[in-house]
Order: structure tokens, then C-alpha cells, then sequence
């Protein structure tokens, strides 16, 4: 029968159906950070309970490390105490750990995928929303709380309810200057926030078969904010490229065996599906949001719905009908686990160079793991950056949330590559937060102001 690589890959990790209806699932991969671990190792200890795969575990520091300068001990007390604590419950229990001092440290979301622990067809969960992410692999990637956490430590196991599967399907090319995080964006504006409740989004069509594997990131990170609790995209060729050679990928025959069971797992022809939607790429604009939920957007030339919610409207300082294109920032943010790539930072870099950051605007781009920093490095574009006025910080989740010392002050106003406009997310509580694509970024911090990057793309090399 043919069948979603959803429920291959539920069906293959199912332990067994337990009387509360939901599936106990192995877990194949188990990401760790600071934040949603300490009080799960703690409740190990209360029960003198070991770690049941250790070596299917890794643990990274990303949160709250400063990305201005990374030596140790940390200047930021709280950001050294959590560090230290992580150091020593992976220490005492057998996990591999990368904090700054290590190459492999990064954005949990960045460094997976990267490192090739993210594979097809795995069940992976980390104490953190946006593990989606890793589902531009063909994984399925739960994000989980820190009770569960501990269940996955002790037993490598989570109690999931089981999902439908939405297919939704992008077709067509987009147009220069429209990117994946246009998409999602737009995916999520039409349907809703809460639209994937129960849902796990598989995405298809040939946009999203064009798009490369950090495009596919940028696409499942946020399917959480719609609701969804996980997002995917069937491995193809362009996976087996993206993983071959990488560290913790399979190597030599091994390799090629993988690939013919990755292969098996990706959706059938005719496979069944719950819902099924479908979108155009030749209609999908540089989107931007202009409220406090990221299904709050707007094309850059389209005016803010009339019957937009008055609330996120008084907050952000938008009117009925009104646009956000011309909106003067305060903030540019380039970076996160949606778009701290080094694709984002490249597309941004060529936007940017031989401009100038406008000077009212603080502007900052943190790569997403050093691996990326290295790599920019390399290629000379934290130069570029710097030399148009960016600051280029070290790796780390940084603006993207106010648990470390890169935060909004006041109202300030952020052109942000992340992925939620939640009031205080960027830790000022009356800041404010626009997101929209690296390039889209890089254009406002150039302009002082959200514009319309196609405007500013004539005589750059794509
Ligand atoms: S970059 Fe933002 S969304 Fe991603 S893991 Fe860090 S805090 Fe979470």
C-alpha cells in the first residue's frame, strides 16, 4: 500500500500503542541545550537514573552565550552559571557537549543538519520548538518540554499522540528577490497559526524540490509556528549531497545502503493524505509581518488588512490599511536557526556589498554555528559586512530572543531574519519585531528603513 514517509517512519520507531492512545516512539537522535535541560538531569538524579544512549545524545550551548566576545569565563554570570551546569551533568552522565571553546558549537538547529547527525528517516526531539527544522532532511524532529526531555534521557522514548499528515505542495519559480522564508511566511499567513494543530506538514512541488537543504531548513523551522508539530520534506538527491562526507553521516558502502533505505522512506506515489493544499510560487512576494504573531503579513506592497487585529496594530504602531514598507528601523538582525546560514549570510553579503548600513540603524550578523563563522570567514564575508557597517558576532542564538546580552531597548524597532514577533521576544517588552528574509534585512539596514528588496538588486550578481 502506498504510504506517507510520516507514518513509514512512525510505524518503523513504534515501541508500542500505550492504553492513553498514544504511541510510545524510540528516539533515534537526542539534541540537547542550557535551557530546557538542567531541571531534567536533575530529576535523573532524584531517581538515580542513568542515561539510556548516551551515544545518541549531543548537547550544545546556543541560548544565552554572548555572541560579542565568546572567551571564558563569560562576562554574563547567569550565561557562565548555565554553561558550567551543562558542562557538569554532560560530564557525569556520558554526553558529548560543544561549548564555544569547540568547533562544532552552534545553534542546536544549525549544528545537527551540519555535523550530519540529522539523518532521513530518524525520530529526532530536542527540548526546543523549532526542531521541525530538522525535517528538511526527511527526519522526523519533535520539539518537546523539559518533562519529556528527562523521558527521553532515561528511556529514549516519547509518548506521542499520533498526527495527520498535511501535503502542501509549492509550485513554480520565484522570482529574484523572493526567498524561503517568503513561503513559509505566506504558507503560514493563509493558513493560520494555529491551521496545523494535529497536523505534521509534509512540503512538496517543485519549488521546494529546487530549493537546497538550507532553504528546506528555513521552511520547516517555522512549521511550528503554524501550528504544526512537525514539518518535512522527502530525502531526494539533494539530501543524499547534503549528507554525504559529513561527520556523523554513514561513510563508503555504508553510504550508498542508507540512501537506497532513504529512498524506500520518502512518500509513495498516491499515498493518502489528511488535507492537501497548494500554492503558487510566481504569486509569493517579499512578505514581511507587521503584527505579533508571524501569520500576520503582508506582500511588501500590499497595505495592512482593514480588519487586522487592533491590539498587534497599537503595539507595532500600525494603522488599518496602513504599510509597513517604508517603516523606519532601529535594528537589523541577521542570524538565527531560520536564517543564520551561510547561504542567508552569502545572499545578504552580496546585497550589502559596496553599501552602507544607514546611520541611525544597529545592525548585527551572527552566524549560526562557527562552522558557518568559519566558513563566511573564509570567504570574506565578514569583511563585507563589516566594511558596510555590520557588526559581525560570534555563534549563537542572539537576537533572536532576550536570554543573552543581545537585546532590543525600549520601542525599538527590528528587521529581524528569525522566527516570532511575540511581544518581548527580543527582550525589551515594548519592542518591536519584524520578521522577513536575510536579503529583506540586509536591505533595510542599508535603506534605515523596510523596503522592497527587488529595488536594490539591479547591478548585483545573483
Ligand atoms: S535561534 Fe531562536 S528559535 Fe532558534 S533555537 Fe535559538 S532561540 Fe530558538
Amino acid at each position: 500500500m502506498p504510504d506517507t514517509l510520516f507514518r513509514k517512519v512512525w510505524n518503523a520507531h513504534a515501541v508500542r500503542v500505550l492504553p492513553s492512545g498514544q504511541t510510545q516512539l524510540f528516539v533515534g537522535l537526542h539534541l540537547l541545550h542550557e535551557v530546557t535541560s538542567p531541571q531534567a538531569f536533575d530529576m535523573l538524579r532524584q531517581h538515580s537514573w542513568g542515561v539510556a544512549f548516551p551515544d545518541r545524545t549531543f548537547a550544545t550551548v546556543d541560548h544565552i552565550v554572548p555572541t560579542n566576545t565568546q572567551r571564558r569565563p563569560f562576562l554574563d554570570l547567569m550565561a557562565e552559571e548555565m554553561t558550567g551546569a551543562l558542562e557538569r551533568n554532560c560530564r557525569e552522565f556520558g554526553i558529548e557537549l560543544w561549548t564555544p571553546d569547540n568547533a562544532n558549537q552552534g545553534i542546536v538547529h544549525v549544528i545537527g543538519p551540519e555535523l550530519g547527525l540529522t539523518q532521513p528517516g530518524m525520530t529526532i526531539a530536542c527540548g526546543d520548538s523549532h526542531t521541525s527544522t530538522h525535517g528538511a532532511l526527511g527526519a522526523l524532529a519533535f520539539g518537546i518540554g523539559t518533562s519529556q526531555v528527562r523521558d527521553v534521557l532515561a528511556a529514549q522514548c516519547l509518548a506521542l499522540e499520533p498526527l495527520n499528515v498535511r501535503r502542501i505542495d509549492v509550485n513554480g519559480r520565484l522570482a529574484r528577490g523572493v526567498y524561503a522564508k517568503d513561503v513559509i511566511l505566506t504558507i503560514i499567513r493563509r493558513l493560520g497559526v494555529h491551521g496545523g494543530v494535529g497536523y505534521a506538514y509534509e512540503y512538496g512541488g517543485s519549488t521546494i524540490d529546487a530549493m537546497s537543504i538550507d532553504e528546506r531548513m528555513t521552511i520547516c523551522n517555522m512549521s511550528i509556528e503554524g501550528g504544526a508539530r512537525i514539518g518535512y520534506v522527502n530525502p531526494d538527491a539533494t539530501t543524499n549531497a547534503f549528507l554525504r562526507g559529513r561527520r556523523f553521516a554513514p561513510a563508503g558502502g555504508a553510504f550508498d545502503r542508507a540512501v537506497g533505505w532513504w529512498r524506500e522512506l520518502a512518500s509513495d506515489p498516491g499515498a493518502p493524505y489528511d488535507d492537501r493544499v497548494t500554492f503558487d510560487a510566481a504569486a509569493v512576494e517579499p512578505t514581511v509581518t507587521w503584527g505579533l504573531n508571524p501569520g500576520q503579513s503582508v506582500g511588501i506592497h500590499e497595505p495592512i488588512t482593514a480588519s487586522a487585529d487592533d491590539e498587534a496594530l497599537a503595539f507595532m504602531g500600525f494603522t488599518p490599511g496602513g504599510r509597513v514598507n517604508g517603516t523606519p528601523i532601529d535594528v537589523a538582525f541577521i542570524g538565527s536557526c531560520t536564517n543564520g546560514r551561510l547561504s542567508d549570510l552569502e545572499e545578504a553579503a552580496r546585497l550589502v556589498r559596496g553599501r552602507h548600513v544607514a546611520p541611525h540603524v544597529k545592525a548585527l550578523v551572527v552566524p549560526g554555528s562557527q562552522a558557518v563563522s568559519r566558513e563566511a570567514e573564509a570567504r570574506g564575508l565578514h569583511q563585507t559586512f563589516i566594511d558596510a557597517g555590520f557588526e559581525w558576532r560570534g555563534a549563537g542564538c542572539s537576537m533572536c530572543l532576550g536570554m543573552n546580552t543581545d537585546r532590543l531597548e525600549g520601542r525599538q524597532m527590528c528587521a529581524s531574519s528569525s522566527n516570532r514577533n511575540f511581544k518581548g521576544r527580543q527582550g525589551s517588552p515594548t519592542g518591536r519585531t519584524l520578521l522577513m528574509s536575510p536579503a529583506m534585512v540586509a536591505a533595510a539596514a542599508i535603506a534605515g528603513a523596510v523596503v522592497d528588496v527587488r529595488d536594490m538588486l539591479e547591478g548585483v550578481p545573483s
